[in-house]
C-alpha cells in the first residue's frame, strides 16, 4: 500500500498552478479528460466515495482530496459509543487505501474558493487548481440560532453531532451523573443531519441509564410534531424502557427556543427544563466551506440540479451529501456515498463530453433502541424538476408489529451494512 501522498508544500501547489495554466491553454479535449483535475473538498462518506468512484472511473483524473483531519470519525453508531456499548476507535477510518487509489490526499481545511480562477486556497496559504470542485462538507451548526449556544456552550451541553471529541463528552457527562439526574436532548427541526438519529440517541441512553441509573429520566424537547419510525420507537420505548423517556412535542411546548449553559437550563415558551446533562442538537447548516464558495443559499444549505450535483450557484461546482437541499433524498451516510459514487459518474461523464446518466440514489437507515432490536426504513431516489424524490415502489419501512426475530436480524444487518459502507468508502 503506497503512503498518503500529501502534496502540501508551497513549491508543489505552485507547480500545479503553472501546469494548469498551461492546461487550460489547451483546446483539446482528449488533454483536458486525460489531465483534468477534480478537487474534492471534504473526505466523509459523501466526499471519500466521490473520490474514489472517480479514480476507478477514470483513472486518467488528477483527483485530490481536502479533507481537515487525517483521521475520519463516522456519525452511524456513534450513538452506541455515547451508550458505552463501543469505543470510538470502531469509528475512525483512515485515508490510506484511498491514497492508494492514486487520490492525492491533502490534509488541510480548505479556507477558500475562487470560482472565476477555480482555485481552493488551503488554510496554510497555498492554493489547488481545479477543473471541477465536488465539495462534501457535510454540516456546521449554527451558532447563531440558538441564543446562548454557542461553541463555549457547547462544550459544557454537547450536540455530538460531529463524531469524536463531543460524543465522548457526552458520554462522560452520562457517565458522570448521579443516578436520579435528568438527561434532556433537545431536537432541532427539520431539515439536519439523520432525522431518526436524536430518537435512536434517547433508546440507547435509556439502555445504559436503565442498566447503571434506573431512576434517572430522558426529557426529549422537540421543535416537530412527528417524526420518521415514530410508530415503532415509541411502541419500543414502552416496551424495553417503560416511562424513562419523555418527548414533549412541538405543539406542547417542545422546541427549545434559548439555552443557558451556566446553569445547564434550556428554555422553551412553555417553561424552563434544568438538565443534569444537556444534549442540545442545534439548527444545522451545510459545511460553512460551502457559504465560502457561494454555493449555500440563505437557508444555509446548498441548492442543486438533482441530475448532475451542480450547485445552482456557482459553475463547475458539484455538491453531494448533508450540504444539498431539494428533495426527499435523507441526509445520511448511505445516501451520501450513493451520491458521491453517482456525481463521479457525472464529473467523469461532463469531462469526456459524454451526456451523463440520470442518477439514482440509495438510502438505507438502521436504528438500533437496544442491543439485539433494530428497524430500517430504505428508499431509492431520482431527479424530477431539480430535486430528488423517491422511486415509486422502492420505500420500505419495517412493520410496526414485528416478531422480535426481524427486530434482531435488522440489528444484525445494521452491523453489516456499517462494515460494508466503511469498507467500501475507506478500506
Ligand atoms: P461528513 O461525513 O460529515 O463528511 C464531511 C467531511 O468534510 C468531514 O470529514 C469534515 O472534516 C470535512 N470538511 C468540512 N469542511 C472542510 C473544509 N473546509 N476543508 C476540509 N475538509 C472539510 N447515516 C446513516 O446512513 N446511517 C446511520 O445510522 C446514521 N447514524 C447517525 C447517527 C448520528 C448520531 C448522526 C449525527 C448522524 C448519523 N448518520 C447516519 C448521518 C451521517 O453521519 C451523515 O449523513 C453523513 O456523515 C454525511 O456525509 P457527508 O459526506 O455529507 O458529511
Amino acid at each position: 500500500m503506497d503512503a498518503l501522498r500529501l502534496k502540501t508544500t508551497r513549491r508543489n501547489v505552485l507547480r500545479g498552478v503553472a501546469a494548469a495554466t498551461a492546461s487550460l491553454a489547451l483546446p483539446c479535449p482528449s488533454f483536458a479528460q486525460a489531465g483534468a483535475r477534480v478537487v474534492v473538498i471534504g473526505g466523509g462518506f459523501g466526499g471519500a466515495a466521490c473520490a474514489r468512484a472517480l479514480r476507478k472511473i477514470n483513472p486518467k483524473l488528477q483527483v485530490t482530496l481536502v479533507e481537515a483531519n487525517r483521521t475520519f470519525t463516522a456519525c452511524p453508531f456513534s450513538n452506541e459509543v455515547i451508550a458505552g456499548l463501543r469505543e470510538i476507535d470502531a469509528q475512525q477510518f483512515g485515508y490510506e487505501k484511498i491514497a492508494s487509489l492514486g487520490v492525492t490526499i491533502v490534509v488541510q481545511s480548505a479556507t477558500k474558493v475562487d470560482p472565476q480562477a477555480r482555485t481552493v486556497g488551503l488554510a496554510d496559504g497555498t492554493s489547488l487548481p481545479y477543473d471541477r470542485l465536488v465539495l462534501a462538507p457535510g454540516i456546521d451548526m449554527r451558532f447563531d440560532a440558538l441564543p446562548g449556544y454557542d461553541e463555549a456552550a457547547a462544550e459544557k451541553m454537547p450536540h455530538a453531532w460531529k463524531a469524536g471529541e463531543q460524543t465522548l463528552l457526552l458520554r462522560r457527562q452520562l457517565e458522570a451523573m448521579e443516578d436520579g439526574g435528568t438527561v434532556v436532548l433537545a431536537v432541532p427541526a427539520t431539515p439536519y443531519r439523520c432525522p431518526p438519529a436524536p430518537y435512536e440517541r434517547a433508546s440507547l441512553i435509556a439502555h445504559y441509564l436503565k442498566a447503571k441509573k434506573p431512576r434517572s429520566k430522558i426529557l426529549v424537547l422537540d421543535a416537530k410534531d412527528t417524526f420518521s419510525q415514530q410508530r415503532l420507537f415509541e411502541k419500543a420505548w414502552k416496551e424495553f424502557y417503560g416511562d424513562m423517556i419523555e418527548r414533549i412535542p412541538l405543539s406542547q411546548g417542545g422546541r427549545v427556543v434559548s439555552v443557558e449553559a451556566a446553569s445547564n437550563t434550556l428554555v422553551t415558551d412553555f417553561g424552563n427544563h434544568d438538565a443534569q446533562v444537556a444534549n442540545v442538537i442545534p439548527p444545522q447548516r451545510a459545511g460553512n466551506i460551502a457559504k465560502i464558495a457561494g454555493a449555500a443559499d440563505n437557508t444555509g444549505w446548498c441548492p442543486i440540479d438533482a441530475a448532475t450535483f451542480a450547485s445552482k450557484l456557482v459553475p463547475n461546482i458539484h455538491v453531494i451529501g448533508d450540504a444539498v437541499i431539494g428533495g426527499n433524498a435523507p441526509k445520511s451516510a448511505s445516501s451520501s456515498a450513493s451520491e458521491g459514487k453517482a456525481c463521479a459518474a457525472v464529473v467523469a461523464s461532463l469531462i469526456a463530453g459524454t451526456p451523463p446518466e440520470r442518477p439514482t440514489i440509495e438510502g438505507t437507515c438502521y436504528n438500533i433502541v437496544a442491543p439485539g432490536y433494530a428497524f430500517s426504513q430504505s428508499g431509492n431516489y431520482q431527479p424530477r424538476d431539480d430535486i430528488f424524490v423517491e422511486v415509486m415502489g422502492s420505500g420500505f419501512t419495517s412493520p410496526v408489529n414485528a416478531q422480535n426475530d426481524l427486530r434482531q436480524r435488522e440489528a444484525d444487518q445494521a452491523k453489516t451494512w456499517f462494515k460494508t459502507i466503511t469498507v467500501e468508502t475507506f478500506g
